[in-house]
């Protein structure tokens, strides 16, 4: 259990998640109120989020991280911010690339690159004014690494980490810290969504293997943001035990 430090003008301080009608992102919105943040939550299946809100006390907006004008309207409805936890994304498809679908990777690189971009770019100047703000990326082991079928979602990731690894350079000497949290197998929506909805083929990633939960990626978001303001986790990888990489897989039975 961690706890949120007050802000430095006394007030309770506010985290944004984007993709938090599911997965990573619902779970870190839960962790981020029990710790004591105010938490605003962002998706574009609205009734999600704001079940979600209601239950953590938090508020809901909907917002789809591939629009400007969405962002835009988002980021006016949120005028104090101390945290941005970039969660919206995944994965379509296993296509390669001689077989690549052009709007599978459209999408991919929509969501998880310039959608990035286009949040992390309105809520700047409110985390820097807030006097102790915090970005934190939820990249993926596909930030690192690649395997077959995967560059659509590799790549994009790759993006990530690229523009994590920027910012870190860009913000220095303002008070805002920079963090990107890499994992590997968590069992959520992803597979699903990445398969077109298919749960059983979804159901096959995660056999024999006790993947990580979303539970578990929440804590460890409480955990780097709640570490002291001069305190900067750039980087952490994690991955279910039975995993050492994406294509290393350890299955029982
Ligand atoms: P998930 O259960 O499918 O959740 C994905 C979330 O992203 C949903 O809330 C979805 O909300 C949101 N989203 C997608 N496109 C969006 C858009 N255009 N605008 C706003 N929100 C959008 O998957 P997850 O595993 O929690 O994924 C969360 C993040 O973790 C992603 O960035 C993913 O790449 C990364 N990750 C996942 C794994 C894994 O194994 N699960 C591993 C490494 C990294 P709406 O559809 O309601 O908009």
């Amino acid at each position: 259990m961690y706890t949120a430090r007050t802000a430095p003008d006394g007030s309770r301080p506010v985290a944004v998640v984007t993709g938090a009608s599911a997965g990573i992102g619902a779970a870190t919105a839960r962790a981020l109120a029990a710790a004591g943040f105010e938490v605003v939550v962002g998706a574009r299946r609205f009734d999600r989020i704001e079940a979600l809100a209601k239950e953590i006390g938090g508020r809901a907006i909907a917002l789809d991280v591939t629009q400007r004008e969405s962002v835009e309207a988002f980021a006016r409805a949120v005028p104090r911010i101390n945290v941005l936890v970039n969660n919206a994304g995944g994965a379509h498809g296993l296509d390669t690339i001689a077989e690549s679908d052009d709007d599978r990777w459209r999408t991919m690189w929509e969501a998880n690159v310039f959608g990035l971009m286009l949040v992390t770019r309105a809520f700047v100047p409110g985390l820097e004014a807030s006097g102790d703000g915090h970005i934190v990326n939820v990249g993926s082991i596909a930030a690192q690494e690649v395997y077959p079928g995967g560059a659509g979602y590799t790549s994009a990731k790759h993006g990530v980490t690229a523009i994590t690894e920027t910012l870190r350079l860009e913000l220095l000497g303002k008070p805002i810290r920079v963090t990107q949290v890499d994992p590997g197998m968590v069992e959520t929506e992803f597979s699903v969504v990445r398969f077109d909805g298919d749960v059983e083929r979804a159901k096959k990633v995660y056999a024999g293997v006790a993947p990580l939960v979303g539970d578990d990626i929440a804590d460890i978001i409480a955990f780097v943001v709640t570490r002291p303001p001069h305190v900067n986790i750039d980087h952490i990888r994690v991955t279910p035990l039975a995993q050492a990489t994406a294509m290393a897989v350890h299955r029982e039975g």
